[in-house]
């Protein structure tokens, strides 16, 4: 077992008990959970993506659409360490929690299915995902395990099957609306759960770093764990300015042995 500091520790035990307490407890999910598995924050700064190019010019659907090697281009690293990125130890004891039942719903902003890798199963994924791509023609809609890996071994851009046309991967580009069906769910989770846990968000991206405001509006309590302060954490019952993969371990099993 990692020992943490005394004040951790007795964080780690509140999130427990908020959680053991907890009868629809939902989580949200964002870059932070997925960097110990490798895979950068495509969005913010500091990384060697956007030292590169400029991702709200490059990863947008202008670019897809009038420039696609341009942005295939980019797009392949990612995809890369996407596409060999494995769940890290907070992936593995969210999904625990949720096959238990202690977690009803995962919404997450992450588009790199790590959260499934891991065994959950209510997974909501407001940006997207690279799991599968749709034509840009005739929107037809692959599976990504037919062309990721001639994609990022040969930069072999993913061609339809059926009409020949650029294939789109179904992550959300700047540009693009949430899919609906999806930010649908996600609200109506946030509006229904009493414990909102979010994990490895900085809440800056809207329209998802609204939801733990709906949660709160209702009356749920709320815990944040993420290597930064987000807007919110003055409102928060628990607040672990921690990396994810260290402290979520913790706090699942202390839900499950006490
Ligand atoms: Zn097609």
């Amino acid at each position: 077992m990692t020992s943490f500091p005394a004040r951790t520790q007795s964080a780690i035990e509140f999130a427990a008990d908020l959680l053991r307490q907890s009868k629809h407890a939902v989580l949200l999910t964002g870059a932070g959970l997925s960097t110990p598995s490798g895979i950068p924050d495509f969005r913010s700064t500091g990384t060697g993506l956007w030292a590169r190019d400029e991702p709200l010019e490059v990863a947008s659907l202008t670019t897809f659409r009038t420039a696609p090697q341009v942005f295939f281009n980019w797009f392949r690293p990612l995809a890369s360490q996407i596409y060999n990125a494995q769940p890290n130890p907070a992936h593995f004891a969210l999904a625990r929690l949720e096959r238990s039942g202690r977690i009803k719903a995962v919404v997450t902003q992450n588009v790199d299915a790590l959260h499934q890798k891991a065994g959950a199963q209510n997974v909501i994924e407001l940006h997207g995902t690279m799991q599968t791509l749709t034509c840009s023609q005739c929107y037809h809609r692959e599976d990504a395990s037919l062309h990721l890996g001639a994609f990022v071994e040969e930069g072999k851009i993913p061609r339809c099957t059926r009409c020949g046309q650029v294939l789109k991967p179904d992550v959300i580009l700047f540009g693009e609306q949430l899919p609906q069906a999806a930010w649908f769910k996600a609200q109506r989770e946030a509006r229904r759960c009493d414990l909102m846990l979010v994990v490895g968000s900085s809440l800056e991206v809207l329209p998802a770093a609204g939801l733990p405001m709906q949660a709160l509006d209702r009356g749920a309590h709320l815990i944040i764990v993420n290597n930064a302060p987000t807007y919110i954490n003055v409102r928060a019952d628990a607040v672990l300015t921690e990396d994810a993969a260290a402290i979520i371990p913790a706090i699942a099993e202390k839900v499950f042995n006490g």
